[in-house]
């Protein structure tokens, strides 16, 4: 049987914006089947975004949704999270909204382990803007900002993230979807602050540029360059250079941002009643 994805999308906002070819959809797929397999109340489940072609997806889908400012969809979420703790946080947010305009709430969310999971749509350029470079673009790619190759070296979103304190940090690309979905679901049961990094293709804005060929060929070269850490640890030195590890880079546990906010008011109202 098809699985029902018209159950969780606003018919009356389609067809969608984005480009044919773009990873967006597939992302969009594989979130909605994470939360069909988890089995949550849809009216529990909000997800926020920024500005940009991915920060769009909130509008397609069938929960409670909040489309925010560049770079600023965290902190709305921090605002939903602390006052409905109990509802599932999903921050979905494109390469420059989440690391560049909203580089330093992305930090800071990292470090609270707010209990909410942000999934970063990396594409490595600012696509909905016309293709500047962002954080992620690889060092010597195109973009209309770069157009002798971007001197600077990538971001590493997997390694910050873990330094700044967030405990589930994935990654996985728009090849891998069932992989995809299952670093999402385990992020979303994740308590604690999670990122899963998705590696994906913006073929019109970034592929035309760097002459990366068809929407088909972008992805099957997630396939080629790609294998899991366990896989990349086996492999000898010489074939691991070019290759990109995905799967679960780090999980912790420890107290998220809304239990240790609960102790700090506990404290605060014992002083209040012992001064009264
Ligand atoms: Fe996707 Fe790029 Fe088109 Fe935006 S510009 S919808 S990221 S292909």
């Amino acid at each position: 049987m098809a699985f029902p994805y018209e159950d969780y999308l606003r018919a009356e906002f389609m067809p969608h914006i984005w480009c044919a070819g773009c990873g967006h959809g597939i992302i969009m797929k594989a979130l909605i089947r994470a939360i069909d397999s988890l089995k949550l109340d849809k009216n529990k489940v909000v997800i926020a975004s920024g500005i940009g072609c991915a920060s769009r997806l909130p509008g397609y889908v069938d929960f409670d949704t909040l489309h925010t400012t560049h770079g600023r969809a965290l902190a709305f979420a921090t605002g939903v999270k602390l006052a409905r703790p109990e509802l599932s946080i999903i921050v979905v947010s494109g390469d420059g909204d989440a690391i560049a305009i909203g580089g330093n709430h992305f930090l800071h969310a990292c470090q609270r382990n707010i209990d909410m999971t942000l999934v970063i749509f990396n594409n490595f350029n600012y696509g909905m803007t016309g293709g500047q470079v962002s954080p992620s673009t690889p060092y010597s790619a195109f973009t209309t900002t770069t157009p002798y190759g971007n001197p600077n070296y990538q971001f590493d979103v997997l390694g910050i993230s873990k330094a700044a304190g967030a405990t589930y940090v994935a990654r996985s690309t728009t090849y891998h979807a069932r992989h995809l979905e299952k670093m999402i679901l385990g992020a979303i049961s994740h308590k604690g602050f999670s990122v899963v990094e998705v590696l994906e293709d913006c073929p019109i804005a970034y592929g035309r540029r760097n002459r990366m060929g068809t929407p088909a060929q972008m992805l099957k070269r997630w396939k080629e360059m790609c294998v899991t850490f366990d896989a990349m640890k086996k492999l000898p030195p010489w074939r691991v250079k070019d290759k990109i590890p995905i799967g679960l880079y780090h999980q912790e546990e420890r107290p998220d941002f809304w239990e240790e906010y609960q102790e700090t008011i506990r404290k605060a109202k014992e002083e209040v009643q012992r001064e009264a």
